[in-house]
C-alpha cells in the first residue's frame, strides 16, 4: 500500500546564518548557508518519515535554485510542483542571531522568485492527487502568489485534501505587524488543521496569556484540529470535542530551527492516510506524542533540514 501524498506549498529558500550571536549582519565573521524555508521543511520532514511528498512553489533559474531543487529530490521529495522564474533570482534569507536566542530576518525580495508564481504555473494535476495540503509563507499572501496560493488551496481542496496551515511567523514583521496579521487573517478559516506556536498565538491575539480560552478565540467552523505548540513544554490540542496538552521531551538541545516543521511534518504524515485521526482523541495523542519527539529531536543538531528525523530516531526516544 502506497502512502497518500501530502503536498507542502510556499517558499524553499537559503538562510544565510551568521557563525556568530549577538553581532550585527554587517559584523557577522562569516555565514553559513542553510537550505529551508518551512513549507520545504515540512516536505522533506515527511519524506524522511517514509512518506510520500511534493514540494510547490518557484525558484530563481539561477545556482541557488537548482540547488535548491537538488536538496529535494535528494531527499525523496517530488520536484514536480516547481516552477523556475527566468528573471527573479532565488528567495534568500540574512538572519541575525541575538544574544538572547531571537533570531531576525532580511529577506531578498526584490521580488524574489517564491514571490512571482502565478495561478496558471500551478501544477493542478499533482496539487488534485494530495490528500493533505499544507501551506504558511507569510511573505507569499502577496500578489501575483496571493492568487497561485487561493487557487491551489480551492483545487486541493475540492479534489479532497485536508487543508493545514501554519503561519510561520518571522521577525521583523512585515510589512507591518497590523498587515502581517491581517494577511494571516485573511487565509485563517480555510485552514482544517492550525499549528501556530504560543508567540504566534499570543500575536494574533494580542493576549500574552496562553490559555484554552485565548487558544479557542482563533476557532472557526472550517477548523478541525488547532494545535499550539510550546517548545520544550510540548504542545496543547483542540478539537470540537475535545481537548488536551501533550509533555514535551527532555533533550539537549542546540539549536531548534524546524522543530515546529518537524513537528508538523509527522502530524500530517500520519493524517494523511487516514484523516479520521483527527476525531479519534487517543489516536491523535500517540501521533502528537510522536510528533513532539520528531520536534525535539530536531533541536539536538544545527539547521533543519539535516536535522530531521527518521522513523527509527524518533522511536528511540519515544522509548528512552
Ligand atoms: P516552532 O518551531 O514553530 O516555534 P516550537 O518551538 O514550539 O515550534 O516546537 C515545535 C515542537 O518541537 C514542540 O511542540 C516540541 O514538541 C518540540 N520542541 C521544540 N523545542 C524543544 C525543546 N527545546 N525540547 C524538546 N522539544 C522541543
Amino acid at each position: 500500500h502506497s502512502k497518500e501524498l501530502v503536498v507542502s506549498f510556499g517558499e524553499m529558500l537559503i538562510d544565510f546564518v551568521p557563525t556568530s550571536s549577538g553581532v550585527s549582519l554587517a559584523e557577522a565573521p562569516g555565514f553559513l548557508k542553510a537550505p529551508g524555508g518551512a513549507p520545504a521543511n515540512v516536505a522533506i520532514a515527511v519524506s524522511r518519515l517514509g512518506g510520500n511528498a511534493a514540494f510547490v512553489g518557484k525558484l530563481g533559474d539561477d545556482e541557488f535554485g537548482h540547488m535548491l531543487a537538488g536538496i529535494l529530490k535528494k531527499n525523496g521529495v517530488s520536484a514536480d510542483g516547481l516552477s523556475f522564474d527566468k528573471g527573479a533570482r532565488t528567495a534568500l534569507a540574512f538572519v541575525t542571531l541575538k544574544s538572547d536566542g531571537e533570531r531576525e530576518f532580511m529577506f531578498y525580495r526584490n521580488p524574489s522568485a517564491d514571490m512571482l508564481l502565478t495561478p496558471d504555473e500551478l501544477n493542478l494535476d499533482l496539487i488534485r492527487s494530495a490528500k493533505v495540503f499544507h501551506y504558511g509563507s507569510i511573505r507569499l499572501i502577496v500578489e501575483p502568489c496571493r492568487s497561485a496560493h487561493l487557487k491551489a488551496m480551492e483545487e486541493a481542496k475540492k479534489a479532497g485534501a485536508l487543508l493545514s496551515y501554519d503561519p510561520n511567523l518571522r521577525l521583523p514583521l512585515w510589512p507591518s505587524a497590523e498587515e502581517a496579521r491581517e494577511q494571516i487573517m485573511s487565509i485563517w478559516d480555510k485552514a482544517e488543521v492550525i499549528k501556530v506556536s504560543d508567540n504566534e498565538l499570543e500575536f494574533l491575539t494580542g493576549n500574552s496569556t496562553i490559555d484554552d480560552a485565548t487558544a479557542m478565540s482563533l476557532w472557526h467552523p472550517n477548523l478541525k484540529l488547532l494545535l499550539v505548540t510550546l517548545g520544550d513544554q510540548g504542545c496543547r490540542y483542540y478539537t470540537k470535542n475535545f481537548k488536551g496538552s501533550l509533555d514535551g521531551f527532555k533533550v539537549n538541545a542546540v539549536d531548534t530551527t524546524g522543530a515546529g516543521d518537524s513537528f508538523v511534518g509527522a502530524l500530517l504524515n500520519k493524517i494523511v492516510d487516514d484523516h479520521s485521526i483527527i476525531e479519534d482523541e487517543s489516536r491523535l495523542k500517540e501521533v502528537l506524542k510522536f510528533a513532539n519527539a520528531c520536534g525535539a529531536i530536531t533541536t539536538t543538531k544545527k539547521g533543519a533540514i539535516p536535522a530531521l528525523p527518521t522513523v527509527a530516531d524518533a522511536l528511540e526516544l519515544i522509548k528512552k
